[in-house]
């Protein structure tokens, strides 16, 4: 049974940069991390071991510093935030910033935004939080309700898959032949990279291994890609959740993992496949 890492996989800058941020300020006093800095669950018990608390909403901050994850916010929290005497640490990811300053400019030039992504993630919240229009669509139908706007400003949650996104700019596009329709496309390189990567892989793969939080879109975002190239995936949290009969006849097993998956979690998943290589030999 032969394992294939995909060529990008894992942790990006931008998380990897936010949890080495989040440390150094840990080790410099109190922080409370402004919603999950990350979606998976090792990283988040060792941030709390650290003694660094997450809070939901900016009421219920209890230390003087607060730290805005990589999925940045609005400029509306950030001044609410500053307005209750919080001394704010951004760890916003420079290609969300890309993403803000993209909306912001479709808002400008006096277009309509749609965001392509998930209503309720905290990078969208973010991205639509200092407009007072918006609309976010996720899926045909959430385009089929869309109201007709002359000027359609359509940019993407950075970790969506660039099929889905180029499907429904497309839909956008002919269900709105008299709007002017701009799209700027946000989604993330270290994003399309994993998403690329892991299509070249599951394309070579009997059985498709993808690591990551349970809660994590981009991780879930990889099991679907995975899913239209081989028949076989499994989404895995830790090496724990490895089953040794997934691999039944498998000769190439594929491995992935989503943007907030550390390394040490994805070598241990690869060291259980390799061991599952000794349980289920291939036939
Ligand atoms: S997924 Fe992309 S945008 Fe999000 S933190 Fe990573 S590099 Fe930045």
């Amino acid at each position: 049974m032969k394992i294939l890492r995909a060529a990008h996989l894992g942790m990006c800058f931008g998380v990897r940069d936010a949890i080495a941020l989040a440390l150094e300020h840990a080790d410099a006093g109190p922080l409370t991390i402004l919603g999950d800095l990350v979606h998976n669950p090792t990283v988040l018990r060792g941030l709390e071991a650290k003694g660094i608390a997450v809070a939901q909403d900016v009421t219920d901050v209890k230390t003087p510093t607060l730290m805005v994850t990589a999925h940045g916010t609005s400029e509306r929290t950030l001044a609410r935030t500053r307005g209750l005497g919080l001394k704010v640490v951004e760890a916003t990811c420079p290609l969300v910033h890309v993403a803000h300053r993209a909306v912001a400019a479709l808002a400008r030039d006096g277009y309509h935004v749609v965001i392509i992504g998930q209503r309720d993630h905290v990078e969208v919240r973010g991205l639509t939080g200092d407009l007072d229009r918006f609309d976010v669509v996720l899926d045909d139908a959430d385009v089929l309700a869309l109201a007709e706007h002359p000027r359609l400003g359509v940019a993407a949650q950075t970790t969506q898959t660039v099929e889905r996104v180029r499907h429904l700019v497309g839909l956008i596009r002919r269900r709105f032949p008299q709007s002017d329709v701009r799209f700027v496309d946000t989604v993330c390189k270290p994003t399309k990279q994993r998403q690329s990567a892991a299509v070249e892989m599951a394309r070579q793969a009997d059985v498709v291994v993808v690591v990551g939080g349970w809660s994590s879109n981009n991780t879930r975002e990889l099991v679907q890609t995975c899913a239209r190239y081989c028949a076989r995936v499994h989404h895995v949290q830790t090496d724990a959740d490895v089953r040794a009969e997934w691999f039944d006849g498998a000769e190439v097993v594929g491995l992935t993992a989503g943007t907030s998956t550390p390394n040490d979690v994805i070598d241990r998943v690869e060291a259980r496949l390799r061991r599952c290589q000794v349980e289920v030999p291939a036939r």
